[in-house]
């Protein structure tokens, strides 16, 4: 089936008991069993719910995986495949990536014994030399945020199975829209679903995708014994989100070309980070492995004062400054002070992440009012 066929039916059966066509928001703690243990398949909401279990299937389907598992938030996610492991082990990330998984890696899982290496993975055989016997996971982001780096998930995902290693990409930034990684060999596939897959800017949820049974099952386990499940309302505005996803990543992608020509011709504008434009870094490696290159771009202004920086940042009128990111407006965001404020400063800048860098997730309004807005901005 092809992708818009697949993300519009994707986990959509009619609801058994009345046929209605849109899965039912079953809001629901408990479930009435006919004797001890006779029921339907659903027990108690944390560890079962029907809108949750058709969103589950959809999220299985839009990444070509076998199995979904759907967590309160995108960090609730990251922290179930974390959950896998035991003091001692071993997780190899990108030195670039989202500031809330860099924190909850440095502040609270390294303090039960488990051992992160932050290194640069634009180049997949740098990774090697971090693999040893207690390596048990490589957590990759792609493109990654906010410096739109390209990571090879094919290149890593060999890698990972030659050492036996499990590999999850985080693909937040693409949406299963651009991007398949279980298709290229990573195990789990995670989303913040409160991203692109939502794409309204009214829900916070995360997901799992993976193939392999156990594995999902190991996660099941983590999900339900932890309890970071998302509540049906919040399901059903998924499932309602995802059915949109492919007509919405396609002005998205529209609009972030037209966006980051113009901003990469404007006098005013310095580096303009964009992994479509043919001469960057990892242009390759996205063409081969993303079908359009998303809506989210950052650039540096030449001139990078804290004052002309901050005077940008509150002069736009379409997009609106504010953490977060994939819903149908434009959003304009300052890492160093928001997005990325939980990664010491000294760290972000060697990894390239400047204090005058400005993050813009493109939306789906009309290219030319955006351009008008950012032009009365950037002056
Ligand atoms: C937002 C985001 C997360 C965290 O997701 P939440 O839903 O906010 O918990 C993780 N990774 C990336 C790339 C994100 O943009």
């Amino acid at each position: 089936m092809k992708i818009a066929t697949r993300f519009i039916h994707a986990g959509a059966e009619p609801d058994p008991s009345t046929g209605a066509i849109m899965t039912p928001i079953y809001q629901t703690s408990t479930y009435v069993q006919s004797a001890p243990g006779e029921h339907k398949g659903y027990e108690y909401a944390r560890s079962q719910n029907p809108t949750r279990k058709a969103l589950e299937d959809a999220y299985a389907q839009i990444e070509n995986g076998r199995y979904g598992l759907a967590f309160s938030s995108g960090v609730a996610a990251t922290d179930a495949v974390i959950k896998l492991f035991k003091p001692g082990d071993e997780v190899i990330a990108a030195s670039d990536m989202y500031g809330g998984t860099y924190r909850l890696f440095t502040k609270i899982f390294e303090k039960f014994g488990i051992r992160f290496h932050y290194i640069d993975m634009q180049d997949a055989g740098n990774i090697k030399q971090y693999i040893n016997a207690n390596t048990r996971l490589i957590w990759a982001e792609t493109p990654t945020n906010p410096l739109m780096n390209i990571v090879d998930i094919a290149a890593v995902a060999a890698l990972s199975k030659e050492h036996n290693i499990l590999l999850c990409v985080d693909n937040t930034f693409a949406s299963p829209y651009l991007q398949n990684p279980l298709d290229l060999g990573a195990d789990i596939v995670m989303h913040s679903a409160t991203k692109y897959l939502g794409g309204h800017s009214d829900v916070i949820q995360g997901c799992l995708m993976m193939n392999d049974k156990e594995l999902r099952d190991q996660l099941y386990f983590i999900q339900k014994s932890c309890g970071a499940v998302p509540g049906p309302q919040d399901c059903f505005l998924v499932l309602r989100g995802i059915k949109t996803l492919h007509v919405r990543m396609q002005r998205h992608c529209e609009n972030g070309a037209i966006i980051a020509h113009w901003l990469r011709d404007h006098s005013k504008v310095g580096k303009v980070y964009w992994p479509g434009f043919e001469d960057s870094a990892g242009y390759a490696i996205a063409k081969k492995q993303m079908r359009d290159f998303g809506g989210m771009i950052s650039f540096e202004l030449k001139n990078d004062s804290v004052e002309e920086v901050r005077r940008l940042l509150s002069s736009t009128r379409l997009f609106a400054l504010a953490e977060s990111l994939g819903g149908v407006e434009s959003l304009i965001n300052h890492p160093a002070s928001m997005t990325h404020a939980s990664i010491p400063r000294e760290e972000r800048i060697k990894n390239g992440l400047n204090d005058s860098l400005i993050r813009l997730s493109v939306g789906i309004e009309d290219a030319d009012d955006l351009i008008a807005d950012l032009q009365n901005a950037i002056g």
